[in-house]
């Protein structure tokens, strides 16, 4: 029979999945508002360097805008995968390899909640042996 992990253990990482799920929206809120912050502030910046070439200063305007973009699809992708162990916590998956049907090490769990193997068998597939 496959194991499980109990309900106490579940709802522990339900818990701390939930905590993690508001903290990313509350950061994907922050950064939404400096995007949209980032996007007058440059179209200001754009007026200016038409009379005195701040090349550099643009530059580093796109730069930055970028990287939150990248930054807020990267948490959104996060935010995802904690929806997913949520589901998996539902439906009685989680926690479990879906290879050799051991249970996932609970360190491995709170890092990555939506782990559907066990080190071994992400060892093994990276290798092309399962
Ligand atoms: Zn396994």
């Amino acid at each position: 029979m496959a194991k499980k992990y109990s309900k106490t253990k579940l709802n522990v990482f339900k818990d701390s999945i939930e905590k993690r799920m508001e903290e990313i929206a509350n950061d994907m809120d922050d950064l939404h508002d400096e995007i949209l912050d980032n996007g007058s502030s440059s179209g200001a910046l754009s007026q200016e360097s038409v009379y005195s070439v701040h090349m550099a200063d643009a530059g580093t305007d796109s730069f930055e805008q970028e990287k939150n973009y990248n930054l807020m699809s990267r948490e959104s992708d996060y935010y995802k995968n904690l929806e997913i162990a949520l589901e998996r916590i539902d439906d009685g998956s989680f926690g479990m390899c879906n290879i050799c049907e051991d249970l996932i090490p609970e360190e491995r769990m709170m890092e990555v909640p939506n782990a559907t193997k066990c080190v071994k068998c992400k060892e093994k597939d990276k290798l092309g042996l399962i």
